[in-house]
């Protein structure tokens, strides 16, 4: 078996999202010669071969795996984050399994929609402290590299982590 387990290290209740949880996970093999490889699986994967992260979503939860780390937001419970991990250690070892007829993409295949980056903004539209009349202006803007995280104050306030940091994962992922 390539990788052996993912271990979950924690897991919070979602400040943002009522009802919802996070978690991280500590993967015990290193995964990054596979990346390319889950790059190419999932269809909406966001990749930076680069920064050797890749993110995507299943259903509305945004997972985001490093070498040897998986992090995911908005999780539905406990349960659901036992099973997700069952199913991420799957997927990555069916894909090391069938390595030999995918072909590995090392390119980002996907971007995020506007309206998906809006889901994970602080949606206080009105504020226009980023200089947008709208957050889904600001994320639209966010996907073209024209705007930064920076520009939208209340997502840097406390108690937004929850937001903050998946939104941080994606824009890596982008490449900014
Ligand atoms: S500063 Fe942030 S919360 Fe305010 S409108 Fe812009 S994107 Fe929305």
């Amino acid at each position: 078996m390539f990788l052996r387990d993912i271990d979950i290290e924690y897991i919070q209740p979602c400040i943002v999202v009522p009802n919802r949880i996070r978690f991280k996970a500590r993967l015990t093999d290193d995964i990054t010669e596979v990346m390319p490889y889950l790059n190419s699986v999932i269809k909406n994967a966001v990749y930076n071969h680069d920064g050797k992260l890749l993110t995507f979503t299943k259903e509305q939860r945004l997972l985001t795996l490093y070498p040897m780390e998986l992090t995911v937001a908005k999780a539905l419970s406990s349960t659901d984050a036992y099973e997700l991990t069952d199913w991420v250690k799957k997927l990555i070892n069916d894909t090391y399994a069938n390595k030999d007829k995918i072909k590995p993409m090392y390119e980002r295949r996907a971007k995020p929609t506007p309206l998906e980056i809006y889901g994970w903004l602080p949606k206080q539209s009105g504020c226009r402290l980023c200089g947008e009349p709208t957050c889904l202006a600001f994320a639209a803007k966010l996907i073209l590299g024209e705007k930064q995280l920076k520009d939208c104050p209340p997502i840097w306030e406390p108690g937004k982590e929850d937001l903050l940091e998946p939104l941080q994962g994606i824009m890596e992922a982008l490449g900014f």
